[in-house]
């Protein structure tokens, strides 16, 4: 398959180290077979929604779900499309017990074409089986998991919405489904992939910034820990320093690291920084992928879109707290933005560290570079034209 073979050429550049703790493939893929998927189509369809609604993010669901059960005994069952349905689950079950659990995110887009096309979900494949290796949780075979993805988003086509903005969010998840309170590789998991039309997150073509509040007391992650693998165990703790940004009347959270104060991440999204660096050279830059950072998508896009260019230097580097102050202080920074695939990009304008606002001025240069990004990433997502990015359904 072209596709797998160009997804394991980018994964390469998504993962840039054969991570360790992948380890060894403990369990066969190989019977995990999209030709034996089955179609169990639902009854009772639902009503599509309003497209003159907007749409809260991940509360409506298509009409199918993707479910493939794995034992230790037979491996991997046949993989089914069925309506969207509750899970029966053991009251020990180990996802719950010991967050044995791992999951993904990323969109199908509508062409003006009408065609839907899903955009780099090779990347997506990559990072899911990397998590899953680090929780112990059984290997599949990543093409054919994509492929039954794109039966089930193809069966509810229909739902994917039409307008620019708006796209269908794909939401596999990978859990240990180990009925016992023994802390151990499950001998039994679910994967599952379900499915929810999303509106436009900037409505219009208008970007809106938001305010990040900067407190070192909450770490998100740490070198050695799992802060590189998207495992629903590291965002049910962020809710409360979500909380504490709200009440102190910002929007979201600026992640610091480290005794020198590492910019790391913003809230789910990763950070970028556009400036003139202290050696004079304008830049992009965002932190490596050091084992803190979430190896976003939406990030790798970006540099490589900023690559190509070839306008100013891209670079892979730690920012600190420091370097932002005195950036800031000598009028050095263009754009602060977060990417990630909910909002694609997002503009900064104010960080409160230390009990005082620091206002970034991102939207006073444009934002030249989000804006540009945007549009880049619409015309590649929405475009007719065929891109290697995209992945028609
Ligand atoms: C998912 C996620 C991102 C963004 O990843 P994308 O693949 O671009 O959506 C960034 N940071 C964190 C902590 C995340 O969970």
């Amino acid at each position: 398959m072209a596709a797998a073979a160009l997804g394991q050429i980018w994964a390469r550049k998504l993962l840039p180290v054969p991570w360790p703790l992948c380890g060894p493939r403990r369990y066969a893929s190989s019977n995990f077979k999209a030709a034996d998927l089955q179609l169990q189509l639902t009854q009772k369809p639902h009503k599509k929604p309003d497209p003159s609604k907007p749409l809260v993010f991940g509360k409506t669901f298509t009409d199918h779900m993707l479910m493939v059960e794995w034992n230790e005994e037979k491996g991997w069952g046949q993989p089914r499309i069925q309506p969207f349905q509750n899970l029966m689950l053991h009251p020990a079950c180990s996802a719950i017990h010991y967050s044995q659990q791992l999951f993904e995110g990323m969109k199908a887009f509508r062409g003006s074409d009408q065609r839907v096309r899903l955009f780099r979900p090779w990347l997506n494949m990559d990072r899911m089986l990397c998590s899953a290796l680090r929780l112990c949780l059984p290997s599949f075979d990543k093409a054919e998991l994509l492929e039954c993805i794109r039966r089930l988003v193809e069966v509810d086509k229909d739902w994917v919405p039409a307008s620019t903005g708006t796209s269908l969010y794909v939401r596999p998840v990978f859990i240990g489904n180990e009925p016992s309170l023994g802390v151990s590789p499950p001998t039994q998991a679910l994967l599952y992939v379900i499915l929810c039309p999303v509106g436009t997150y900037f409505p219009g073509d208008a970007v809106s910034p938001v305010s990040l509040l900067a407190d070192p007391t909450f770490i998100r992650a740490w070198v050695g820990g799992v802060g590189n693998y998207k495992l629903g165990g590291n965002y049910g703790p962020t809710v409360f320093v979500q909380l504490e940004a709200k009440r102190k009347g910002c929007e979201q959270v600026l992640w610091l690291y480290g005794p020198d104060q590492q910019l790391t991440e913003v809230g789910t999204m990763n950070i970028f920084i556009y400036w003139t660096h202290e050696d004079g050279v304008l830049e992009l830059v965002t932190p490596p992928l050091d084992g803190v950072i979430l190896p976003g998508v939406v990030r790798q896009s970006l540099l490589d879109l900023a690559q190509t260019w070839g306008e100013f230097r891209v670079v892979e580097r730690k920012i600190t707290m420091k370097e932002m102050l005195r950036a800031l202080e000598e009028g050095r920074v263009r754009e602060v933005f977060g990417s990630g695939t909910a909002c694609q990009v997002c503009p900064v304008h104010q960080i409160l560290y230390q009990g005082k606002h620091l206002h970034i001025p991102t939207m006073e240069n444009g934002p030249e570079l989000v804006l540009r990004f945007q549009k880049e990433l619409k015309a590649i997502q929405y475009g007719t034209r065929a891109h290697e990015w995209m992945f028609p359904v």
